[in-house]
């Protein structure tokens, strides 16, 4: 079946409600300029839902005034292939009219939580994201919705909020596609010269330096966190934005990491402003 194309809400419901006959629906929201990370999603989604509906749309509450929202990539046409390849089922790309008619003026407030990591150096970032990924699921109604670890605070937000607010949908969280020599994929990586592109490889490897410690039994998240923070000023032309480790629900600072945690990080690069972050699991699951 071809890529079935909604500009509107209305025909993605009519299309929606004809794939609730068939079996479970999976919601993909990206905000296009895709790659293997959204590829990475789509599969998972594909791999567990009957329908699969990818979403694009470069959402405005989400970016700050002095933020890149009119210069982030938009590539609708090359899109389109990789869903096709990737063979969705349904694409849903509404206008911002679309999706916040004039008036509109509910918002979602996520609490504390949507005030750490990116939610502090981003205000009302959260607010925004929060916002249209409730009104995409209000509208696609998704048994299961697909997300990448690779923006955790954004998952961590987005849990608390099916959770507090009771929404029928479950999440998933999809591993952090990289390129081969580590950087995390990015719609953003294309702002990256090819110097500026060597710079950020410091976040991998930072991260991996911290992993290689906490494997090594350095359970302490100061001392970890130290290391991060070492690691990353060996590239001086790296702006540090935070550089964290926090429980991975909450988002708020842990002393050790025995019961698992999330290692966090932002840094810009020239204008453009990377986040990276690993997981590490407790240490109840590590001993196996
Ligand atoms: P975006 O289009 O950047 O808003 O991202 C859409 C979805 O893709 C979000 O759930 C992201 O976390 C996820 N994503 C972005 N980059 C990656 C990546 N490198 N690996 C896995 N998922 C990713």
């Amino acid at each position: 079946m071809s890529l079935h194309i909604c500009s509107t809400i209305s025909a993605l419901r009519e299309a929606r409600k004809r794939a609730s006959t068939k079996g479970s629906v999976a919601l993909v929201p990206t905000m296009g300029a895709l790659h293997k990370g959204h590829r990475s999603l789509i599969r998972a989604a594909k791999e567990r839902c009957h329908t699969v509906i990818v979403s694009i749309f470069v959402n405005p509450t989400q970016f700050g005034p002095a933020e890149d929202f009119t210069q982030y990539p938009r590539t609708f046409d090359a899109d389109c292939s990789v869903l096709e390849e990737e063979g969705v089922d349904i694409l849903f790309a509404p206008s911002v009219g679309e999706m916040y008619p004039a008036g509109a003026s509910t918002f979602i407030n996520a609490g504390e939580i949507a005030s750490r990591l990116d939610g502090a150096s981003r205000p009302g970032h959260f607010r925004g994201v929060a916002t249209v990924v409730m009104k995409l699921f209000n509208i696609a109604t998704p048994d299961v919705s697909f997300f990448g670890q690779k923006d955790a605070a954004q998952v961590a937000v987005l849990k608390k909020m099916v959770s507090d607010l009771n929404v029928p949908v479950q999440i998933v969280v999809c591993p952090t596609m990289r390129d081969p020599d580590g950087l995390a994929l990015s719609s953003r990586n294309i702002y990256l010269s090819s110097e500026e592109r060597e710079n950020a490889l410091a976040l991998s490897r930072a991260l991996n330096v911290v992993n290689s410690q906490a494997k090594g039994n350095i359970l302490s998240a100061t001392e970890l966190r130290q290391t991060l923070l070492n690691e990353l000023q060996k590239t001086p032309t790296l702006r540090i934005d935070y550089a964290e480790i926090v429980a991975p629900d909450t988002l708020l600072p842990t002393k050790n990491i025995y019961d698992g945690a999330l290692v966090a990080v932002a840094a810009w690069v020239g204008k453009t402003r990377l986040i990276d972050n690993l997981l590490l699991p407790s240490r109840n699951e590590a001993v196996q």
